[in-house]
């Protein structure tokens, strides 16, 4: 029903759902910025909330705020009925088992900072191994960096070869008795490029390792199944998915957190305190200390039903398009070099424009109301891979169109053709 060859067709005319109803959805959309229309294109740093995320938030505000759990009260069930609503619709999002199996916690930063502090912190010890990839974010490399030192535990990382993809043969040759843990990324935010999670999983199950997956840039563009995965822990942020921030996930497989000690203690998450003693609450309440970000956790599943609403599916589909018609574009013009060209990549376009650095090209596009990101993204070992510290890095979401990128591409030919 809809023709995906990148140039032959405009895809933002054939979107497979109505893309004009899509950007009325999100108001943001239309601000002015320097007196030009915005065009949003730093959706891997953060994504915009549709009408439905922003209502909900105000609606709950209005009509449901109480603490959750604690109290006899009308609102107090009104308010735990919304949380454990948007726990119930993430559980569905990303196929889990149960609903028992989700953590919410402030995003995927923390939800990484959970599992060392949990797992790492039971399982992992003196002489074992952490095996984390090349393309990870800082998030995913910190707080292993830190369990290491605390342990003395080894990290080992997968190196990529030249188009930013994993290398499976090197990975094969880390993987052995001491390793306790891999941790990757499914989607890389600074090249964008999709990694094969299903092998990296199935590999390091065969050598009795467990594994996290980072979806920070996954869930917003891919159809996640936990279950199908076999994923022993997967995390994202809510705000990278169209919802709030300050709301973000951990799945574990329940059989996993139920042999997890508690991180941070206080209200919520025990059954029981003397001072004697503590018992503490089942997963996931054991993981959820204090009054968590009820309004925004409601908020996200807000997000998740609009999602679902336009269909994943369509949405990778649409946005594969969008990455076509931009790499071929940004491709074409003198002094413009791609990092990262993975045969499969989902919705980031990573260049350096000879001749200027990031923050000019980036300062250029804002002119014309084009935000991107120019910087390290917070990625700096695969950034300094490919002999660069900075990229511009455009990155797509569904209600996103050719149009916008044709303006992207005009300004980058304009500083193209007026190279120093
Ligand atoms: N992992 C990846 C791949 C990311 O892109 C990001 C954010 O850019 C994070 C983790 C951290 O997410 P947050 O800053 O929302 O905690």
């Amino acid at each position: 029903y809809w023709d995906a060859a990148p140039h032959a067709a405009n895809p933002a005319l054939a979107a497979p759902f109505d893309i004009h109803a899509v950007r009325r959805d999100f108001p943001i959309l239309a601000e002015r910025v320097n007196g030009k229309q915005l065009v949003w294109f730093d959706n891997a740093a953060t994504t915009q909330k549709p009408q439905s995320v922003i209502d909900r938030l105000s609606y709950f505000y209005a009509h449901e705020n109480s603490n959750i759990h604690r109290a006899a009260h009308e609102l107090a069930a009104r308010a735990t009925d919304a949380y454990e609503g948007a726990r119930n619709t993430v559980a569905r999002f990303l196929g889990a088992a149960s609903p028992e199996e989700i953590i919410f916690v402030r995003g995927a930063t923390e939800a990484i900072n959970l599992v060392a502090n949990t797992f790492g912190k039971k399982f992992i010890g003196a002489g074992d191994e952490i095996i984390v990839s090349q393309l990870e974010h800082h998030a995913n490399i910190v707080p292993w960096q830190q369990l290491a030192a605390e342990k003395g535990a080894v990290i080992r990382v997968i190196p990529v070869d030249d188009s930013g993809q994993i290398l499976l043969d090197e990975y094969r040759k880390l993987l052995n008795s001491k390793t306790r843990l891999v941790s990757v990324t499914q989607v890389s935010n600074a090249l964008g490029t999709i990694t094969p999670v299903q092998e990296i999983i199935a590999l390091a199950h065969s050598a009795g390792a467990r594994v996290l997956v980072d979806g920070a840039q996954a869930v917003s563009h891919l159809r996640v199944n936990v279950q199908a995965l076999d994923a022993d822990f997967y995390v994202f942020s809510g705000h990278k998915v169209f919802g709030p921030t300050g709301i973000g996930v951990v799945y574990g497989k329940k059989a996993l957190l139920e042999q997890l000690p508690p991180w941070q203690g206080g209200g919520n998450m025990i059954a029981d305190v003397t001072f004697e003693r503590t018992q503490y609450q089942p997963a996931p309440a054991r993981f959820e200390a204090g009054t968590g970000n009820i309004a925004d956790a409601v908020g996200l599943g807000a997000a998740i039903d609009y999602v679902e609403r336009i269909g994943l599916e369509k949405i990778a589909l649409y946005e594969h398009a969008l990455l076509e018609y931009a790499t071929h574009g940004l491709k074409s013009i003198p002094g413009v070099r791609l990092i990262g060209t993975a045969h499969a990549k989902a919705s980031v376009a990573s260049f350096v424009l000879a001749g200027y650095k990031t923050e000019e090209v980036g300062h250029a596009l804002n002119q014309e109301g084009i935000a991107v990101r120019s910087g390290h993204h917070c990625a700096q070992p695969i950034l300094r891979r490919f002999g660069v510290e900075a990229t511009v890095r455009p990155s797509f979401a569904f209600y996103n169109t050719c149009d916008e990128i044709d303006r992207l591409i005009a300004v980058v030919k304009r500083l193209s053709a007026t190279r120093r």
